[in-house]
């Protein structure tokens, strides 16, 4: 049976809002395709051999929890930025996107290193920006070479819809490209107008929800990167029926496109 193997980044520490739930819908995902996703759960202080994994995943964190991780993080960073040159995917989310960039400063001044995998740092504001979001990503997803064929990139407007609850704003290096434009929300820097950060086949979000079960066409380019990563480019992704997907997905987008825009 095809399979896919997920690194998850401590589960324990890094977890807010059920990010956890990213893991169950690329694991149901495949699933329903007949293939096996095998989930690795990587607490501080685990060897990882990241040569056999196809996706990490690391969730949110307050910045406590990313202070307990992030020595462990640095120490396993020249492995992960060789496997994403490899082309292994990442999804990493909120506070797990803060520490896969150069570094993240808290409130008190303290510099939290990252791994660099974007070229991108943070820092802590006495701002909290929390709210739902509603990301477009025509214009970021165009030069996406493994995107489906089939049209759920389309019938979800090529959008990411989430919630995000961070203190933290992203700073954007030359070197770095957005995973879209905000429609509504405040985005990386609080401005409200990028969003994310990509790097090869690594992503980073602010968007909680959790946020691959309403933007279901994101997990499938993950799952596909990840089943590539391990067969091949030519390697193709079954359709799923998606009504219900795209139902949400579409509610939520609508929800956010009607309210008013209130911080810019
Ligand atoms: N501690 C970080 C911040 O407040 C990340 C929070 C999170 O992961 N939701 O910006």
């Amino acid at each position: 049976m095809r399979k896919i193997k997920i690194c998850h980044l401590y589960p324990d520490a890094m977890n807010l809002y059920g990010d956890v739930g990213n893991i169950i819908a690329i694991k149901k995902r495949c699933e329903w395709r007949g293939f096996e996703c095998e989930i690795i759960d990587v607490k501080v202080g685990d060897r990882v051999n990241f040569n056999d994994v196809d996706i990490i995943f690391m969730g949110g964190g307050q910045d406590r929890g990313q202070m307990t991780v992030a020595k462990d993080l640095v120490k396993k960073g020249k492995q992960i930025r060789e496997a994403v040159e490899s082309d292994m995917a990442v999804l990493t989310i909120c506070g797990g996107y803060q520490l896969f960039g150069k570094y993240f400063k808290t409130t008190e001044g303290e510099e939290i290193p990252g791994i660099g995998i974007f070229d991108a740092f943070t820092e802590a504001s006495n701002q909290r920006m929390i709210g739902n979001v509603l990301v477009d990503c025509r214009r970021t997803t165009s030069h996406w070479s493994n995107m489906h064929k089939f049209s759920l990139l389309e019938k979800m407007h090529a959008s990411l819809v989430g919630f995000e609850n961070h203190s933290g704003k992203t700073i954007l290096g030359p070197a770095a490209y957005p995973l879209g434009h905000v429609i509504k929300g405040y985005g990386n820097d609080g401005k409200g107008t990028l969003e994310g950060c990509q790097y090869r086949n690594a992503f980073g979000t602010y968007l909680h929800g959790s946020l691959l079960p309403k933007n279901p066409w994101f997990a499938d380019h993950l799952i596909i990167l990840g089943l590539r990563h391990r067969y091949g480019s030519d390697f193709e992704l079954p359709e799923l029926n998606d009504d219900i997907e795209i139902m949400a997905h579409n509610a939520a987008r609508d929800r956010v496109y009607t309210a008013r825009v209130d911080h810019i």
